[in-house]
């Protein structure tokens, strides 16, 4: 019979590639809790329309990319595709955005029925970060420090660069739109197939097009800027002001629009140039309307997820993942004979104890000298703890150095953990 295999875009992250994940997780964990953001935890299903009313009916993600299907009531739900609607409705499902401020974070896989390639897959993870009630420039930039942080703690710093951009209010936007249509309706048969279709639809999302030739019919089109509002080009100047007080660099991209329909005010993109066409590692901005577009009071919010995938990508392609970043053995513990096993599982259990930091693993399943010195090889550890029967008429162990040419000692069980806490 043939094997079922795992779904096409949807991977398994397998116990050689967990330790990076972790190691990932963990310092964004830490980054994001040094700032005092609360961990926030969403299902991973919702009801379609709270997509379809957030990130919008002519977005690439709603039109073609969702996982929808009906349950078994008939409702239509759909995997999420991101985080902030569901952060969204969960915050003020449960009361808290009224009248306070929020720093939310959290983790997962989202969903999108993309074109599997390097970078790009149809189950993905995110970290996603959206903070509430927090209406000024200050926190935009607070934003955009702690990830530089973050790239610090990664050891990214000079492979990741910033873009930014004000994409303005609705309503200066929608000045601006019609001025855009208006130019670029009279290249009509130019564009490309996507960009004639969104100059109906989605006509800003036509500034992102990557084809040459709207590319080139672009050089002439109205800019965005021109049509700013004073609110929020007063906006960007702080931010521009206080990102360059706190020393993070960056570069004003006008053609920076962004995919979804909730963002307003600044847009941001954090890309490399290091892993080809998927360069972008993290992406947000500020979306004021959206919480009482979903039925809230209105609440002001900013926010930004990042893709996990890509990062690990390109920690891996640039060899940056430090050498500790494993999950192997320091310690194995093997028993040869019966008489062995029960005081080598006791032996074991005490390096746990005196060796909390270290992993220490027993050997199980029996077999020969050969064999289990093998499987103490294998395991990368740096030392095996030989106990046979002598050893344990004597309470000594033997201690034999697995990576490098050092001869075997034989060492009081009672003194093991100090002598090992030395070596490791
Ligand atoms: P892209 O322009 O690459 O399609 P996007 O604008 O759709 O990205 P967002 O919705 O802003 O991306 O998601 C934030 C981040 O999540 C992206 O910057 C990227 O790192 C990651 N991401 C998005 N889609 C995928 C995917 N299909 N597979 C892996 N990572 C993804
Ligand atoms: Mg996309």
């Amino acid at each position: 019979m043939a094997k079922i295999q795992a779904i096409r875009g949807m991977n398994d992250i397998l116990p050689d590639q967990t330790p990076v994940w972790q190691y990932v997780e963990s310092t964004v964990r830490r980054v994001l809790g040094q700032y005092g953001y609360q961990e926030i935890r969403m299902p991973v299903v919702e009801h379609t329309e709270l997509f379809k009313r957030s990130i919008g009916e002519v977005t690439d993600i709603v039109e073609k990319e969702m996982y929808t299907f009906e349950d078994r009531n008939g409702d239509s739900l759909t995997l999420r595709p991101e985080g902030t609607a569901g952060c969204v409705r969960a915050a003020e499902e449960h009361g808290l955005l009224f009248n306070q401020t929020r720093r939310l974070w959290y983790t997962g896989p989202m969903f999108r029925h993309e074109r599997p390639q390097k970078g790009r897959y149809r189950q993905f993870h995110q970290i996603g970060v959206e903070c509430f009630g927090m209406a000024g420039p200050d926190i935009d930039a607070e934003l955009l420090i702690l990830t530089a942080r973050l790239w610090s703690a990664l050891g990214l710093s000079d492979h990741a660069r910033l873009e930014i951009n004000s994409i303005g209010t609705s309503d200066s936007r929608k000045v601006y739109r019609q001025a855009l249509v208006a130019y670029l309706e009279q290249y009509q048969d130019k564009l490309d197939d996507d960009s004639k279709r969104r100059l109906t639809t989605n006509p800003l999302r036509i500034l992102d097009s990557k084809d040459p030739a709207t590319r080139e019919i672009l050089q002439g089109a109205p800019s965005l800027d021109d049509y700013l509002d004073d609110e929020s080009r007063q906006h960007f100047e702080q931010l521009k002001a206080m990102l360059d007080a706190a020393g993070v660099a960056y570069t004003v991209n006008p053609a920076l629009v962004r995919g979804l329909d909730y963002y307003g005010k600044t847009v941001f993109e954090w890309i490399t140039d290091s892993l080809g066409a998927q360069g972008t590692i993290c992406a947000g901005g500020r979306y004021d309307g959206l919480v009482e577009q979903l039925g809230g009071k209105p609440t002001v919010a900013v926010g930004f997820a990042m893709g996990l995938e890509r990062l690990i990508l390109l920690l891996e392609t640039l060899e940056l993942v430090p050498e500790h970043v494993n999950n192997q053995a320091d310690v194995y513990v093997t028993a040869m004979g019966d008489q062995a096993v029960a005081p080598a599982m006791a032996l074991a259990e005490t390096l746990r104890n005196e060796l909390p930091g270290r992993i220490v693993v027993s050997h199980c399943g029996g077999g020969s000298f050969k064999s289990q010195m093998k499987k103490a090889d294998r395991s990368g550890a740096r030392f095996a703890v030989i106990l046979g029967e002598n050893e344990v008429a004597q309470a000594t162990a033997g201690l034999k150095p697995l990576r490098d040419d050092q001869p075997q000692q034989e060492i009081a069980q009672a003194d093991l953990a100090a002598v090992l806490a030395g070596l490791l």
